[in-house]
């Protein structure tokens, strides 16, 4: 039976199956209209990468670079502004966080980002195009924080042969301080274990075809490059680090519930004061066989303050699950984990590849203790320098107060040294985490500057809160932080 017969028997309905056809016409116009329009947008789009020759194309360029940031980025103003050269051009839509700590570090990123830029350029002849541009994205947070990424990009157009780079500089702001947020501050348990497993499936899923040979460990050195936003942690891989360049700078977002257990609930909560007085207490050489780690944690936990701890690799190593189990106490509590170095040399004597052993051995005993590396580094004796700041990757910290604890073992006399110092706002105190001697001057010093009004931070609260360095360099920081003191 053929369709036609059934027209003729019902013309209703082969009226129907004619409007029916008419809109299935209709529908492929569009459908084609539509593929059109979308192929011609795509070759525009081409065309528009392919650079610029005038003042108005470079604007037009540059607004369309930004375009592709996927995050939202009005939340804190900003105007398009941009200045064009031949060969060099620079357009900016910079945030205005009205953090002051946070605006200041944003702007010398970039005027950093432009002195390079224009050294690394001054020979480039005038024909062809490069050009520095910086855009953001920003978020509010379910936390009392937000967060602002900062994407910067370089492109160059030298004979014809294009490249276009991004970089994403990301800045999470504790809203009712205006400072930083430090890594402890928002998490305290293995968060890398879940970032790289989520960002390999994601990467393998939507990039297969564009992974880079080393992406693998492309994406370990990703791992604090995020935002925090409504939904969940959103990291950033910066151009040709985990895909190929033309991929761009790849972001991935993981949501909260996958970091249960690994990442604070209270982030943003607890309050620094930069305009009151605040101290460092700092233990080295841990984490202890005895139970003095645990009586000093009792303390930190007893008072709701925090410390900094300064491990030995090895130390860790050799205590294995126990060693593991306090580390992941210290960050539970807030407090800092640095490294010692991993088995305690004279760094002076060392050379170029003994103190990449010791950087490197010593940061995969602490990640591998707690998931997470540390954040900061001490060197044995004091021995410190901004190389072996950078070898380690890591700031590098000294101390102001000395308790001469390793010496004297006596409670007493450690707290005589701190007394001594009298105004102790700004200080970074030096102890042991393994002589019970320390353990009890803790116990008794804790309660007596909280009652004098010491906010007790860990080190990278200090540098930042009461020293303004927003990021956080990585350098030697030394010994100068003891107010009216020449040491
Ligand atoms: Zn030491």
């Amino acid at each position: 039976m053929s369709n036609k017969n059934i027209f003729d028997q019902n013309p209703r309905r082969a009226r129907r199956y004619r409007i029916i056809k008419i809109r299935r016409f209709i529908l492929a116009v569009v459908v084609l209209l539509l593929i059109a329009a979308l192929g011609f947008f795509g070759v525009r789009h081409l065309l528009d990468r392919t650079g610029y020759s005038s003042e108005s194309g470079f604007e037009k360029f540059a607004k369309e670079t930004m375009k592709s940031i996927d995050g939202d980025t009005k939340m804190y103003g900003g105007e398009f502004q941009y200045e064009y050269g031949e060969p060099m051009s620079f357009a900016t839509v910079m945030p205005a966080t009205g953090y002051e700590a946070i605006d200041t570090a944003i702007a010398d990123v970039w005027a950093q980002d432009r002195l390079n830029f224009e050294n690394d350029n001054q020979t480039v002849a005038q024909q062809n195009q490069v050009a520095l541009m910086a855009a953001y994205e920003a978020s509010a947070t379910p936390y009392d924080a937000e967060s602002v990424a900062v994407h910067t990009y370089h492109y160059s157009n030298i004979d014809d042969a294009e490249s276009l780079t991004e970089r994403v500089d990301c800045y999470n702001i504790a809203t009712k301080t205006g400072g930083e947020l430090t890594l402890s501050q928002m998490f305290y348990g293995d968060y890398n274990s879940v970032f790289k497993q989520e960002a390999d499936a994601y990467l393998q899923e939507k990039y297969a075809d564009y992974l880079t040979e080393d992406y693998a460990a492309q994406i370990d050195a990703a791992a604090e490059n995020f935002i925090l936003t409504e939904d969940g942690v959103k990291f950033f891989f910066n151009s040709g680090t985990v895909a190929s360049a033309d991929q761009g700078a790849i972001s991935m977002t993981i949501p909260y519930e996958k970091f249960d257990g690994v990442i604070r609930t209270d982030i943003g909560k607890r309050i620094i004061d930069p305009n009151k007085p605040m101290v460092a207490l700092t233990y080295d050489d841990g984490p202890s066989v005895d139970n003095s780690t645990d009586r000093i944690l009792d303390v930190m936990e007893k008072y709701d303050v925090v410390c900094t701890f300064f491990e030995l690799g090895e130390r860790v190593d050799e205590e294995g699950d126990r060693g593991a189990e306090l580390l992941q106490r210290e960050l539970k509590l807030g407090c800092e984990v640095g490294t010692h170095s991993y088995s305690h040399p004279n760094l002076y004597e060392l050379d170029t590849a003994g103190l990449q052993e010791q950087a490197q051995k010593s940061i995969d005993a602490i990640t591998r203790a707690t998931g997470q590396p540390p954040t900061i580094m001490r060197p044995p004796y004091g021995n410190g320098n901004d190389e072996i700041a950078q070898i380690f990757g890591l700031p590098s910290i000294n101390w102001d107060v000395d308790t001469l604890d390793w010496s004297s073992r006596n409670a007493d006399a450690v707290i005589e040294e701190v007394h001594k110092i009298g105004n102790l706002d700004g200080c970074v105190v030096l102890m042991h985490s393994i002589y019970s001697s320390s353990a009890e001057a803790t116990e008794r010093l804790v309660p007596e500057l909280v009652d004098q009004g010491y906010q007790l931070v860990t080190v990278s609260e200090l540098l930042q809160y009461k020293y303004g360095y927003t990021p956080i360099e990585v350098k030697h920081y030394g010994y100068f932080f003891r107010p009216e003191s020449g040491e």
